[in-house]
This record gives C-alpha cells, sequence and structure tokens, in this order.
C-alpha cells in the first residue's frame, strides 16, 4: 500500500523477522534504511532482492535532508519501507521525526510490528509486567544521570532502560544507591543471540555479581517498581506505645 512503513527487524537471530514484514521489504518501491548496508544484508539473508529499487540512507544525523527525499517519494504515491538498525524503528532509534512528517503531510503511515529487545528483555525478566515504562538510555553526563536515576519511580511501573557494557556497573552503582540495594532487577544480555544471559535478584546482589565480571554485548536492565514494605516488628511496637500514650489512664 502506498504510504511509510515502519518494519521491525531482528535484534539478533536473524529469523525473527515476520513473513509479513518480508512482503513488505519484497514490495516497497523505496528502501529508506538506518543503514543500508545492514539493510541490504537482512533482505540478502532472506532472499529478497533489491534490484533497481532505491535505497535512501535516514538516520539522526542526515534527518534534515533525507527527509524530504523521503516525502518526495511518498508524494508519488508510492510506498516507502523503513527500517532501522535493529529492532523497531523509533524505539531508541530514527523514524520518530519522519514519521511525524510524514503524518503532518497527510500520508499513510503503516508498523509491521516485530522484535523489540525492551519487551523481549520485559518478557524474561519476571518482574511485573502490567505496566512499565521504556526509559531509553540513562543520560551519561553527570547531573542528568543522577536526576534520571531519582525520577524513575515516579511513574510507578517496571522500568525498561537501555546501557552499554561500558557503564553497566556504575548503573547498577548508581541504582542500587537511588532505589537502593534491595530494589528487584534484571540485566538481560545478547537477547535471541548465542551468549544470552539474563542476571535476576536484588540490585546489591546483581552489583555485586557483575564487580567480578565484565560484560560485552547489547544490553537491557529492568528495575522493578518499589513495593510498600511490610510493617516491622519495630514499627508495630513503635505505633503500640504511641497509642498507649494516647489512653486516658
Ligand atoms: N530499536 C531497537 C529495539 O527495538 O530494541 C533498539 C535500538 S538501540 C540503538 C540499541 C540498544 O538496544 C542496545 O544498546 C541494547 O541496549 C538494546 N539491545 C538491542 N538488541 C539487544 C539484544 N539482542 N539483547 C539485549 N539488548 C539489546
Amino acid at each position: 500500500a502506498p504510504g511509510l512503513h515502519f518494519v521491525a527487524t531482528p535484534i539478533g537471530s536473524a529469523r525473527d523477522i515476520t513473513l509479513r514484514a518480508l512482503d513488505i521489504l519484497g514490495a516497497a518501491d523505496v528502501i529508506a534504511a538506518e543503514d543500508t548496508r545492514t539493510a541490504r544484508k537482512l533482505m540478502e539473508i532472506h532472499g529478497i532482492p533489491v534490484n533497481n529499487r532505491p535505497m535512501i540512507p535516514y538516520h539522526d544525523h542526515n534527518g534534515a535532508e533525507a527527509r524530504p527525499r523521503v516525502l518526495g517519494v511518498l508524494e508519488k504515491g508510492l510506498s516507502v519501507a523503513y527500517v532501522s538498525e535493529a529492532g523497531t524503528p523509533l524505539v531508541a532509534d530514527p523514524g520518530y521525526q519522519l514519521g511525524r512528517a510524514a503524518i503532518d503531510a497527510g500520508f499513510n503511515v503503516f508498523s509491521a510490528p516485530g522484535p523489540s529487545a525492551a519487551l523481549a528483555a520485559l518478557t524474561v525478566s519476571g518482574l511485573a509486567s502490567d505496566r512499565f515504562l521504556f526509559a531509553g538510555f540513562a543520560p551519561s553526563q553527570t547531573g542528568a544521570r543522577a536526576k534520571w536515576m531519582k525520577g524513575l519511580d515516579a511513574a510507578g511501573a517496571t522500568v525498561i532502560a537501555y546501557e552499554s557494557p561500558k557503564r553497566i556497573h556504575r548503573m547498577l552503582g548508581e541504582l542500587c544507591e537511588a532505589l537502593g540495594d534491595d530494589r528487584e532487577v534484571a540485566v538481560c544480555r545478547e537477547l535471541t543471540k548465542r551468549f544470552e544471559e539474563v542476571l535476576r535478584g536484588t540490585c546489591g546482589q546483581v552489583r555485586d555479581l557483575l564487580s567480578e565480571r565484565t560484560l560485552k554485548g547489547e544490553i537491557v536492565v529492568v528495575i522493578g517498581r518499589a513495593v510498600a514494605r511490610a510493617p516491622s516488628f519495630q514499627d508495630v511496637e513503635a505505633a503500640l506505645t504511641a497509642a498507649m500514650e494516647d489512653l486516658p489512664l
């Protein structure tokens, strides 16, 4: 169909692509991609010839120049399939401004849904899935990062965040500091790939476990929501003492 199609692609295992995504990639008049080489390779794996169809690179750094080119194709009543480097476009990936521009110009926008590391991680985390917040990457700059950590509980939801292996140790230290050592977390690494691994436990446990290891590859951190603490014996005793002080003797 004419319009802009956002197509989700694998986050690891090349076979994690839907039949419909392949149909759309096969039929689109133009392929736009964050990385045209990755897109070409994926299509090759699945036996979809590019033929003489134009491929437009569209990423964060060339959006301003590339957007009019994509809109020009849509203007002709043609279809464009957009793929990011991996997973779902717009999810910590380019595509938002392109979609917005297409919508504002009155073109159809479609999704071919599929893999996203965020939902894959939530699925295996063992943490509550009824209400969650996707928080993207934490800012790397100290002040903004501290503010970001403090804001995590505001949504009252499980939080899903992406983090680089370079900063994962720092992140766990900061999470423990901001939310307490006993907050439940899951560090999900290399999902759907050969070295897939999920480390679950309290923030303190996972931090200590990782202190003796370097982690490689791609990582999602899932953070459990704050749970109301059951009153301790001391809490009950203090409440009783206070109540008794108020009793008329
Ligand atoms: N659009 C992608 C999606 O839908 O998940 C995310 C793109 S973002 C630039 C890349 C980040 O996603 C990585 O740094 C990592 O945090 C996460 N990620 C991607 N693939 C992953 C995988 N197989 N396992 C764990 N995390 C992954």
